[in-house]
């Protein structure tokens, strides 16, 4: 299955009605209709969700303060959609989040995806970092049952938290057969989303996840789910990467380009022990000459090279205004720097010629 742009810069509500490219599947479920209620794990991992303040309308808060079991506790209503049992995994705010974890969860997810007894898997977690685990997760994962990613944008403590609702709507994809196959998906607002297209793109606004170039997988209103469409890009049981025998991922650096940058930073991750470095570019992944050269010169020693973009939405293509072919560079395509550089990491696991690497990113 290849990446397939549906078309540049489809935003916001325009993502809602983005036509089925793949698997066209139109299903509704309706809470409650249930027979025999599935089992959902919920995996805790702290953020906003598990946050809390001093009052119900300030600003500052910290994240990762209430446990797995008071999180279960304060939305009964899921009883209606599942059995529900709860573990901690970590607290943090995910802008902590590390490999440490990632490795613990992606195993321990795998580990009751394989149980009989178990439906589908809740993961609660930050907004920060949650579209960088949940393609992680969506690579090297192996299963086809639902696997659901929440956050809030509001700590538990707020006036209109949207915590609640959130984590009602996450279990109940969950617990929903249809959410079966379609890779790990992530339920904020009301919106599905797919781990290769979320961003997050608001730093404090409820409505902050956008697919912004491929779209939508579905939307959950009180827990009545609707698909429109599969993910895009390989995933779980279709994913060519295991973490099996992993004890450490690869150094990958993302770099910022902009207005008259010179390759001092990316000399500087290279000497840190990057084994690749995306640029997080100008427009269509561009940079100055000067960094080109930097990185032209740390492609030819071995380093794996990804331009990407600072831009929110649109294609990184090959061969544009950078020459890809001549300088040993490899384009992101439709993966922002963040998730570019989680691919990456697992691609770096191997050796691999750079038209291999360059597949990689045309098929995730
Ligand atoms: N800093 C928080 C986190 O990512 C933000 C949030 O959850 O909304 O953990």
């Amino acid at each position: 299955m290849v990446r397939r742009n549906v078309g540049s810069a489809l935003i916001g509500l325009i993502a809602v009605v983005t036509v089925a490219i793949e698997r066209p599947v139109h299903a509704q479920t309706q809470p409650g209709t249930n027979t025999g209620l599935p089992t959902v794990v919920v995996l805790a991992t702290g953020g906003t969700i598990a946050g809390a303040a001093g009052s119900d309308v300030q600003a500052a808060y910290k994240s990762g303060q209430v446990g797995v079991d008071q999180l279960l506790a304060a939305v009964p209503q899921t009883k209606k959609l599942a059995t529900l049992r709860g573990e901690q995994v970590a607290n943090i705010g995910s802008q902590d989040m590390n490999d440490e974890v990632w490795l613990k969860l992606a195993r321990r997810v795998n580990e009751l995806a394989a149980m009989k007894d178990v439906s589908g898997i809740v993961i609660t977690h930050g907004t920060d970092t949650i579209e960088e685990t949940a393609y992680f997760l969506n690579l090297v994962v192996k299963t086809r049952k639902p696997i659901v990613m929440t956050a809030a944008m509001r700590p538990s403590t707020a006036l209109s938290a949207d915590g609640p609702l959130n984590f009602f709507n996450a279990v109940a994809v969950a617990a929903n057969k249809d959410a079966a196959g379609r890779g790990v998906l992530v339920v904020v607002n009301d919106w599905i989303h797919g781990a290769s297209s979320l961003t997050k793109t608001s730093t404090t606004a409820v409505q902050t996840f956008l697919s912004p170039l491929s779209g939508l997988i579905g939307s959950v209103a009180y827990g009545g789910v609707e698909f429109y469409r599969g993910p895009v890009g390989r995933h779980t049981t279709e994913s060519e990467f295991s973490l099996d025998g992993v004890a450490a991922l690869p150094r990958v650096d993302v770099i910022m380009a902009y207005e008259n940058m010179d390759g001092v930073l990316i000399d500087a991750a290279v000497a840190a022990g990057a084994k690749g470095v995306v640029i997080a570019g100008v427009g269509n992944g561009n940079m100055t000459a000067s960094a080109v050269n930097a990185l032209a010169k740390h492609a030819k020693a071995g380093v794996v090279c990804v331009r990407a973009s600072r831009v929110v939405t649109g294609r990184v293509g090959r061969n544009v205004e950078v020459d890809d072919d001549k300088l040993g560079l490899v384009a992101s395509l439709d993966l922002n720097p963040q998730k570019a550089r989680v691919l990456l990491r697992l691609a770096l696991l191997k050796q691999r010629t750079n038209t291999e690497l360059q597949r990689l990113f045309e098929e995730y």
